[in-house]
């Protein structure tokens, strides 16, 4: 059997960025603005990734003791989505009475027309329904082979940025990734109605509990809680969601766990009405692969906010590790940020890949922070402007100056840490 296909188009770019999510968006919009003609390239049908179609859409955190620590097209988007009425600016205080309260919440509709409008205005040509397929690099740049609605086609690039969450580009390219032994658990955002928490009748729900067939980790106090919140916010475990069977395997296991508390909920009396309203579209991953990056940064060096010779966005977030019964964090000491340098977003010995979002090179802790949106969105734009600039000089992504990549970042009014 010939194997063979035929590619159906040849697309050439200075900058492709695979994944049109929370990072992507922001490094194909840096790229654009720095110069670099680039092509988005997502799998969904509309941009915007874990945040849009995960539902997970408030993004944290843009501010660090009462100041702002990241700006630049990210933070645009957010205020262009306030003033479109898709979200409420919160208060920024120097100490939050919990670091969620600074998050800010944005209505889904307006902020994924936001990214499409600021992609299109950069003169970012986004392609969606389009999964990539093989990537090769060589000396001059990156080939990489996509899988359209249509048919199979290449886009050549100088410089490619992977923004895939899940390092898909750097792994086939034959770069390292790496994977945590057990992975943060996955939750499907979603939301329950159709009874009052206070008629329900507690003793029974526990007796009936008993026998109940249900997820081990689900206990009658868990069931009570989701009542309360009006949410099933069950953590379901997720092994290898960067594959397509591991993916599928994922979402299989949340329908069928979820129909089991749905369906044991309404065999209780006041919740024979109960009601999953609404539920994203995609099972929302914390975590599959990160980079092995020119340099990793550790949550040692994460939590007391080291500063890197060649730092190219702040971080600020507990550490935020998910487990199936609970969360382990630790916070910054009082005035401490951290820092994200550019290697860290260089896969290993790499010449034309960047890699920006959840995957970036850290250990498992860190990582747990650094995931958050804010910080995927910052370090999507200097992976964007890192991007540009080797296309643009035609240099290896390691090779470009440092001090051109601050001004690159400072012209969209990004903010680059300084030495303290
Ligand atoms: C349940 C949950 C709760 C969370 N809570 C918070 C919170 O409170 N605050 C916070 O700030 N963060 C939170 N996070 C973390 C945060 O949402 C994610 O870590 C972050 O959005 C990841 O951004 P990303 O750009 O790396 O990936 P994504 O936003 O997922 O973007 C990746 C994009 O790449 C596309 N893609 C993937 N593979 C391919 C391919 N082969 N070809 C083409 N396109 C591809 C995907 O479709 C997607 O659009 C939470 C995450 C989860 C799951």
């Amino acid at each position: 059997m010939n194997f063979a296909c035929e590619i159906s188009k040849e697309l050439t770019c200075d900058v492709a960025v695979i994944g049109g999510g929370t990072a992507g968006v922001f490094a194909a919009i840096a790229a654009a603005r720095t110069g670099a003609k680039t092509i988005l390239i997502e799998k969904n049908n509309i941009l915007g990734g874990t945040m849009t179609v995960a539902n997970v859409n408030f993004p944290g955190l843009f501010f660090a003791w009462g100041k702002q620590i990241i700006d630049g097209p990210c933070w645009e988007s957010i205020l262009r989505t306030i003033k479109l009425g898709g979200g409420v600016m919160p208060e920024i205080s120097f100490k939050p009475r919990h670091h969620s309260l600074e998050q800010i919440r944005l209505n889904r509709f307006v902020y994924t027309a936001v990214l499409f409008q600021m992609c299109e205005e950069a003169g970012v040509e986004i392609i969606c329904n389009s999964m990539l397929s093989a990537a090769f690099e060589n000396e001059d740049g990156v080939q990489l082979i996509i899988t359209g609605k249509d048919g199979v086609f290449a886009v050549t690039a100088k410089t490619a940025v992977d923004a895939s969450g899940d390092a898909s580009l750097a792994g086939l390219a034959g770069y390292s990734v790496l994977k945590s032994e057990t992975q943060q658990p996955a939750t499907l955002q979603n939301h329950i109605c159709g009874y009052d928490i206070n008629n329900v009748n507690v003793n029974e729900l526990q007796q009936k509990f008993k026998n109940a067939d249900l997820p081990d980790y689900i206990t009658a106090d868990v069931l009570i809680s989701y009542l309360r919140i009006n949410k099933l916010d069950m953590h379901i475990p997720c092994i290898d969601a960067d594959t397509s069977e591991g993916r599928t395997r994922l979402e299989k296991t949340t329908f069928s766990e979820m129909l089991k508390v749905y369906q044991f909920l309404r065999g209780i009396k006041e919740l024979e009405d109960l009601e999953i309203d609404f539920i994203a579209e995609e099972t929302g991953v914390r975590e599959t692969n990160r980079i092995l990056g020119e340099s990793i940064i550790t949550a040692e060096d994460y939590i007391n906010g080291v500063f890197y010779p060649d730092s190219v966005c702040y971080a600020f977030y507990p550490i935020d590790l998910h487990v199936m019964d609970g969360i382990e964090q630790e916070f910054h000491k009082e005035n401490v940020v951290a820092k994200v340098p550019y290697s860290a977003l260089i896969p290993k010995n790499s010449k034309h890949i960047l890699c920006a979002g959840r995957c970036i090179s850290s250990d498992t802790y860190a990582n747990s922070a650094l995931r958050v949106e804010a910080v995927c969105m910052a370090a999507g734009q200097a992976a964007g402007c890192g991007a540009a600039l080797a296309a643009n000089h035609n240099l290896p992504v390691a090779e470009i100056e440092y001090s051109d990549l601050c001004r690159a970042l400072k012209s969209i009014n990004a903010i680059v840490p300084s030495a303290e």
